[in-house]
């Protein structure tokens, strides 16, 4: 029995229920409860809070967020034959869990969720960034969710966080920052898995603001942002020529230098742009 829940460790309900994992679903899982509830307790209070899981797999985080008290957790799996698994810890904590069989591409959960809704998940590595920028970018801001708990490899991570004037500056980082406060909250070594992935990872602590930053148009900066970065060597008069026949006045007008190249162009600055081609 594992101390957090009264529950068997984690190694034997793999071991019983037969969980190879899986390659090809970005399957790493995490069995020491313990470091499940520190990464539940990094989301911070849950305890009014419904929490949307990503790829519970046998449950490792999913325990890890029940213990730590959260009011209900939503997890979306698509390898069915962790359902097993899963159905004891729905069990254990009666009307607390729910779990859906699907691709969390394609099902959309939010009908099953009453806010405020904290979304925590140990991301698979080949959804995690699509995922991420899908809830970076909905069509209304306050989004549905008030926080992101999530953790990638450490090199997402970094790309999160990161600051104008870094190689890892770039989209994700401006799509993150302009209506989140982002942060990293927690740093694993590849042994903290099994099996252990090539790379380190880390877990990044999103939280949603009131408002953006900056005020920007979100189209024209998506897209500004998107161009500027996909030629990121050249001079932005070049990336971005295609915006508009006078773009070097518009870069004036926004405070950039023309030469510039995306990489030393800061949220504001990406702001004041996208606001002078919205006109
Ligand atoms: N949460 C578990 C843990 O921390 O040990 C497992 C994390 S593992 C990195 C990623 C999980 O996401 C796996 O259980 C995998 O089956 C699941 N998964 C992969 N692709 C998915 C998808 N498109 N939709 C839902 N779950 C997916």
């Amino acid at each position: 029995m594992s101390g957090i829940d009264g529950l068997p460790p984690l190694r034997e309900v793999i071991a019983t229920h037969q969980l190879s994992a899986k390659k090809s679903l970005g399957q790493n899982f995490l069995l020491d409860l313990n470091l499940t509830a520190k990464i539940a307790r990094a989301a911070g209070d849950l305890s009014n809070m419904d929490v949307l899981e990503i790829g519970p797999g046998p449950g490792g985080l999913t325990r890890g967020l029940l213990a730590e008290g959260a009011r209900r957790v939503l997890a979306v799996e698509k390898d069915a034959r962790c359902l097993p698994a899963l159905d004891e810890i729905v069990q254990h904590y009666e009307g607390r869990l729910e779990v859906i069989n699907g691709d969390a591409l394609e099902v959309d959960p939010l009908e099953r969720l009453t806010p405020p809704i904290a979304i925590c998940a140990n991301l698979p590595y080949n959804v995690g960034t699509e995922l991420l920028v899908r809830w970076l970018t909905p069509t209304d801001w306050p989004p549905f969710w008030s926080t992101l708990t999530l953790m990638f490899q450490r090199e997402v991570a970094e790309r999160i966080v990161a600051q104008p004037g870094s190689k890892a500056y770039g989209r994700l980082a401006l799509l993150a920052q302009w209506r989140c406060e982002a942060r990293i909250v927690i740093s694993l070594p590849p042994s903290a898995f099994t099996p252990p992935p090539k790379v380190s990872s880390a877990v990044v602590h999103l939280r949603a603001l009131p408002e953006p930053r900056y005020p920007a148009d979100a189209k024209t900066l998506e897209r500004v942002v998107a161009m500027a970065f996909n030629q990121r060597r050249k001079m932005l008069r070049a990336a971005l020529k295609g915006l508009t026949t006078d773009i070097e006045d518009k870069l004036r007008a926004a405070g950039i230098e023309p030469t510039e190249r995306a990489e030393q162009v800061s949220l504001e600055q990406f702001c004041a742009l996208a606001r002078v081609l919205k006109g």
